[in-house]
């Protein structure tokens, strides 16, 4: 931090100074709030928790792990020079290369000499006298600021479920979400992968392939729909470079942050014909644009149907056993209602000989053994345990730290019953925090940098207007936060979503409260209403001098 001025200590704590504002996490979002707050000539420290930046792209290094948006969409659209000269590879880019973009990102911002990493915040206490943070980390730093900003990702909370016995497993076991940097090569090994989302459909593929005998433990089948994947084609990356300003602008206002022909037919109205051609040309095409076939897929459980039909039929004629067909067939849940994956080769590797699927719905999973695990029915010898567990998805990052607002409450009281935000930025009894794609944002329901990207925007914007007129804090008022929450599950509920046991709805972590988290009401809207409440002077929020 560039003009720290040192402090006394305390007892078990080392003081080391005040800065403008304090940033948590160097992902997509840390780097780029770090990035905007030097441009206006705010001194800001940035905390990590691992040994280098990347976030999701730094922890997430199973083999297949990819991004399932096309990478010259998911990628900075802040400085054209960035934009024009880095060069992805692929249709959709890999952990390792979307982990080194970033990299590249840091060193050419020159981002680093402010991020501390192998850090963990703990606390953030505000006080209301001098409206001001004081942000405590694992190793007993204490930093004051007088804003913070969570950039700590909604998905950075691995989960892990607890089995017993795992303790006494003599093989190795890891999560997806917090993989080995020296990488796992599963040749000659009986591997069991427990978790089929999008972490275990990226995966298991891959696994397959090297391992003597895959073991896939599902508990609820996924749809997912083919990536296609392939090299970037030159001429599309030429095209696009060509004309990236109207493309950003076009991602920008869309629904989920990038652009596919959304069709305003719903699938009723339209023959069987003319929805069998839709959804076959949507697969053809592979990607997210699936669930864009008709206008009324998300909202109406009978069309929703047809096209969940199509896939199922596909997944019948990919898989040769028509029970093991069956066994990955959704029958629970509304296609698109839980993260969609993309996949390469996921439902023909249920044709190989050395992958056997287990449906722990029908066999629960009882135990870790030392020789590997055991359901009701049956002992798997394994040498190694994959768990594709996913994650305390949108608030586990935010509420394993202690965050306390106006008068002491801590942010885990007030969230007790779920998550409540203003704009899924700001918290009431809260002045002068900021969450980057919070819950009540769409966040997870978008191209994620799209999102990172307004947020980071909106929020510095904020603070050079509240610098300017010579403000302290900026806090939402309750009003604000409660009609903003109603909104949010009003929009939710005229969809499909809450329909689903999904990560969105809390629905995977034992105990947690059951609320959609995500706003769905499109990236587009949400932009539009985030910036007039800016340019009503910030309605719905307190400015306090
Ligand atoms: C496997 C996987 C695939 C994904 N694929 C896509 C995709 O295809 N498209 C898409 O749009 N999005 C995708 N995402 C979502 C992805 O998380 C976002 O796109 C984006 O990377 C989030 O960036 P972020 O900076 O907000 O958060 P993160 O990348 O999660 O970074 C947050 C950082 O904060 C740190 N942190 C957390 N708590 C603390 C603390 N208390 N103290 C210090 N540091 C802390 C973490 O260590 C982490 O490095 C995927 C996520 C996963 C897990």
């Amino acid at each position: 931090m560039p003009d720290a001025r040192r402090q006394p200590m305390e007892a078990g704590t080392e003081q080391v100074g005040d800065c403008d504002a304090v940033i948590v996490g160097a992902g997509l979002a840390g780097l780029y709030m770090l990035h905007r707050l030097r441009g206006l000539g705010l001194t800001a420290r940035v905390y990590e928790a691992g040994s280098g930046v990347g976030g999701t792209w730094y922890w997430n290094r199973y083999p297949g792990a990819r991004c399932d948006i096309e990478s010259m969409d998911y990628s900075y659209s802040f400085s054209d020079a960035l934009q024009q000269e880095w060069r992805w590879s692929e249709r959709y880019a890999t952990q390792p290369e979307i982990l080194r973009y970033i990299n590249h990102v840091a060193d050419r911002f020159d981002l680093r000499r402010d991020i501390q990493f192998g850090t963990r915040v703990t606390a953030a206490i505000f006080d209301a006298v001098t409206n001001r943070w004081t942000i405590q980390t694992d190793d007993g730093e204490r930093v004051s600021a007088q804003f913070c900003i969570m950039a700590i990702g909604c998905l950075s909370t691995a989960q892990t479920p607890r089995f017993p016995g795992l303790d006494t497993f003599k093989g190795e076991w890891y999560h997806t979400g917090n993989w080995p940097h020296a990488g796992v090569d599963f040749t000659g090994q009986r591997v069991g992968v427990i978790g089929t989302g999008a972490s275990g459909i990226q995966s298991i593929p891959i696994i397959a392939r090297q391992a003597t005998h895959l073991f896939v433990f599902q508990r609820t089948p996924n749809f997912t729909i083919p990536a296609w994947n392939a090299p970037l084609d030159p001429e599309h990356e030429r095209h696009l470079k060509a004309n990236y300003a109207e493309h950003r602008r076009k991602n920008r206002e869309s629904r989920a942050g990038f652009v596919v022909p959304v069709s305003d037919t719903p699938a009723l109205e339209a023959t069987p014909d003319e929805r069998q051609r839709a959804y076959e040309a949507r697969w053809a095409r592979g990607g997210f644009g699936f669930t864009s076939a008709f206008a009324d897929l998300s909202t109406n459980e009978e069309a929703n149907e047809t096209a969940a039909a199509f896939v199922r039929a596909r997944i019948r004629a990919i898989v040769r056993d028509p029970a093991i067909a069956e066994a990955l067939s959704p029958r629970d849940h509304p296609i698109g209602t839980k993260r969609l994956p993309l996949d390469t080769d996921y439902y023909d590797t249920f044709n190989r000989d050395n992958v056997t699927l287990i449906d722990v719905r029908k066999d629960p999973i009882e135990a870790i053994t030392p020789d590997g695990l055991r359901t009701r029915d049956a002992a798997y010898a394994l040498d190694r345990i994959v768990f594709a567990t996913g994650f305390d998805a949108m608030t586990g990052a935010l509420l394993t730290i202690d965050i306390r607002g106006r008068a002491g409450c801590a942010l885990q009281r007030k969230w007790a019953e779920g998550p409540r935000t203003y704009l899924g930025i700001a918290v009431a009894g809260f002045p002068n925090l900021f969450i980057i794609t919070g819950p009540g944002s769409p966040s997870v329901l978008s191209n994620m940098i799209v999102s990172i990207e307004q947020h980071v925007d909106w929020i510095a914007d904020c603070i050079a207007s509240l610098r300017a007129r010579d403000y302290a804090a900026i806090e939402a008022t309750i009003e604000a936060e409660d009609g903003w929450v109603a909104h949010v599950n009003e929009v939710a509920n005229t969809t499909l979503y809450p329909k689903a046991n999904s990560w969105y709805m809390g629905a995977n972590i034992p105990g947690k409260p059951r609320i959609f988290m995500p706003y769905i009401g499109g990236v587009g809207a949400y932009r539009k209403k985030c910036d007039e409440v800016a340019a009503k002077g910030y309605e719905g929020f307190t400015l306090i001098a």
